[in-house]
């Protein structure tokens, strides 16, 4: 059996060109730009490029896009003004700090000084606890992205096997939450599962989120399933020691064999991440307004 790829980058160009729609009815409608703001501190490289390509993204969709640089030093004091600045500004819908943040800041304590109904990340104690409880938030843009990607192959999730590996708060968790709310049976699997790869094989829906290269083998997989590989590793290119390559979770090759759907790495989950952003960032939005929500973006 050779595995359907599930083609990442076009689903989010599908994302991308729906919230773009929405975003032109909200301006012609009703005269409302969503406005999402990314805060960046310090210089760390790897941020840069993600907070161009977020920039871009939203500009391209036609929304308002703030970008806020603030030096590595900057205070946990002038660091929430801005936070709370943002809180109070009625054009901006959702706000984003890039993390990670210089070593004297607290992650934990940025993501809590975000109103959580600006918290588009979906990363604070209240989005979670609302997640959990099975009421309406803001929800984690990468688990959001691979929920969408699974109702698109599977339709309806109701009762299926789902294992995901990887527990953080940033996707195993939120992911677990959506499948249990999809009625799927979830299996939570992390560092202390005892045979993993027999916990992997009774899932019709396998979700890898470690960061451990091609970790996940073609016996792990039931024939038929469903992988959705969230990891990302980058490693030296095997052909050429002066470039990299990006390596997922699974063993793409391998596993391609026995799975009946699959997501490279890259171009599988890692473009649905900015896609849910602004797809957040336009439920904020029409929340605010006390506005219909657009179809399909959100849970
Ligand atoms: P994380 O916070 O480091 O969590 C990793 C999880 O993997 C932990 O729960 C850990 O278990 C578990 N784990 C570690 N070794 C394991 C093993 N040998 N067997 C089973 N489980 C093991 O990482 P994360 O933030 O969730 O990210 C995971 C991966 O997804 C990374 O490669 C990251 O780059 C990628 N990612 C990609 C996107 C995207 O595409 N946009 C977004 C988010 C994350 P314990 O809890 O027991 O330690």
């Amino acid at each position: 059996m050779t595995a359907e790829t599930i083609d990442g980058k076009a689903f989010a160009a599908g994302v991308r060109a729906k919230v773009a729609h929405h975003v032109e009815t909200l301006r012609d409608t009703h005269g409302i730009t969503p406005g999402l703001a990314v805060v960046l501190v310090g210089e760390d490289p790897a941020s840069e490029v993600y907070v161009a390509n977020k920039h871009r993204q939203t500009v391209e969709v036609g929304m308002a896009s703030f970008s806020h640089k603030l030096p590595a030093k900057t205070t946990e004091a002038d660091l929430f003004a801005l936070i709370d600045q943002l809180n109070a500004d009625p054009s901006v819908h959702g706000i984003l700090c890039q993390f990670p943040v210089p070593e004297h800041l607290n992650e934990r304590a940025v993501v809590a000084r975000i109103d959580p109904a600006k918290d588009v990340d979906g990363l604070s104690v209240v989005n979670a606890g609302l997640l959990a409880s099975g009421e309406r938030g803001l929800v984690s843009c990468t688990p959001l992205g691979c929920l969408m990607l699974l109702r698109d192959r599977l339709g309806d999730l109701s009762g299926l096997e789902a294992v995901v590996i990887g527990r953080s708060n940033l996707f195993g968790k939120p992911m677990g939450q959506l499948l249990l709310r999809e009625n799927a049976t979830v299996t939570m699997a992390h560092s202390r599962t005892r045979d993993l790869a027999q916990v992997c094989r009774r899932a019709d829906i396998l979700v890898a989120a470690v960061g451990r290269a091609e970790m996940v083998k073609a016996d792990w997989v039931k024939p038929g399933a469903t992988v959705i590989d969230v990891g990302i590793t980058r490693q030296p290119h095997p052909d050429d020691p002066d470039k990299t390559r990006l390596l997922g979770d699974v063993d793409f090759a391998a596993v391609a064999e026995v799975a009946g759907a699959i997501t490279p790495v890259p171009g599988g989950v890692g473009p649905m991440t900015i896609a849910c952003l602004l797809a957040n960032t336009v439920t904020a939005c029409c929340r605010a307004h006390g506005l219909p929500e657009p179809e399909g973006l959100a849970v």
